[in-house]
């Protein structure tokens, strides 16, 4: 046995799989599954976003693209509009870049080592981990937010988890306290354990099988930890949108610098750095592409989207043309196309309220 497995670390692994095996009730779609192309699907879909949202989108891409070898073949558009609403949109982007490879190198075969794995676009040790466990039954042990507020709790860790002394330190005990035969179901049961009982807010201390080794419970430091040794600073972006129509046509371009959403479409957009009267913003689209025969015939509320790091506020103005400008003509097209394309969510959102669109 490990000299430095403590009876700590054996009653935690102990208890943590009783738990697991009799009172754990989280249903998952994904849960239990062996396919490795589904546990990374599903995993991809999770990474920033909550399972309740997550979970329609993992049906939807299963329904559609039952094997790798489909979403490896599909169209490029088809899968950013499948995406839609989820963000974080280079996740999107690392799917089909890893589903093309795994395709042609791997002749749809899913490589089945750690190193392979983690080789992988958009797999980091987290979930190259969960897929190795999962998928291939590998002694990985996954480590997240979960993991960590868990193991920071019971083991009454002040180290800050976003360190790399904390992410050492974490990741050292998380495999320590890995059980090697079903790395698994360990893995399931602490990601469970952290989403339902050890939960950010109002953890169900008093309900729970740890609580009586657990040194946050008993030091009352449940409620700070775990510990964060930085402040997320939020950037503020003020996004003037210019829906230039003609007729029936209107323009939208594909946005292809590095920035976010790199891949989704949007309307003109000319970009402050503060929120100005359309006036001025009509000023700036003249200044920026000198159309002179435009009229202003609806201004939007404003619109907000938070992102980690970035607050989008944004509106959208309306612009009527006489006619479609030359050098703009390759962004132009019809209205009723614009359901079939990938935007942004604060876009999205516009859109669904928009009446000129949904009449
Ligand atoms: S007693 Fe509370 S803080 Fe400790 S492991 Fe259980 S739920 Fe988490």
């Amino acid at each position: 046995m490990n000299p430095s497995i403590s009876k700590q670390h054996r009653f935690f692994t102990r208890t943590l799989m009783r738990w697991h095996m009799h009172s754990n009730n989280r249903v998952m779609p994904w849960k239990f599954e062996k396919d490795p192309y589904k546990i990374w699907l599903s995993e991809i879909i999770l990474q920033q976003t909550r399972v309740a949202q997550g979970t329609a989108y993992y049906n939807r891409f299963i329904k559609k693209y039952p094997a790798i070898e489909k979403l490896a073949k599909a169209k490029e558009a088809e899968v950013f509009k499948l995406w839609e609403g989820l963000g974080y949109y280079s996740r999107c982007r690392n799917l089909m870049a890893t589903a093309t490879l795994i395709h042609e190198k791997y002749k749809n075969v899913f490589p089945s080592t750690y190193k392979e794995i983690l080789s992988l676009k958009g797999v980091g040790p987290y979930t190259a981990a969960a897929i190795a466990s999962f998928g291939f039954d590998l002694p990985y042990a996954v480590v997240d937010g979960n993991v960590m507020r868990v193991l920071s709790r019971f083991f009454g860790i002040f180290t800050p988890i976003d360190t790399t002394l904390g992410k050492k330190t974490f990741n050292e005990l998380a495999q320590l306290l890995l059980d090697p035969k079903q790395p698994a179901q360990y893995n399931q049961a602490i990601m469970d354990f952290g989403a339902t009982v050890c939960k950010p807010q109002s953890p169900l201390c008093n309900q729970c099988p740890l609580s009586q080794n657990c040194l946050a419970f008993k030091k009352k430091s449940v409620d700070i930890l775990p510990k964060k040794s930085k402040k997320i600073i939020v950037k503020q972006r003020f996004f003037n949108y210019f829906l230039l129509e003609v007729g029936s046509f209107i323009l939208i371009k594909p946005r292809t610098h590095k920035d976010i959403w790199k891949g989704l479409h949007e309307f003109l957009l000319s970009e402050t750095s503060s929120q100005v009267s359309t006036k001025d913003a009509m000023k700036k689209l003249s200044e920026e592409i000198g159309l002179s025969d435009k009229k202003t015939i609806e201004v939007s509320k404003l619109y907000k989207q938070k992102l980690t790091h970035q607050e989008i506020t944004a509106r959208f103005i309306r612009v009527q043309l006489d006619a479609i400008p030359s050098e703009l003509s390759s962004f132009f097209v019809q209205k009723k196309q614009l359901k079939k394309i990938a935007f942004p969510k604060i876009i999205t959102e516009y859109l669904e309220e928009a009446i000129f669109i949904n009449t």
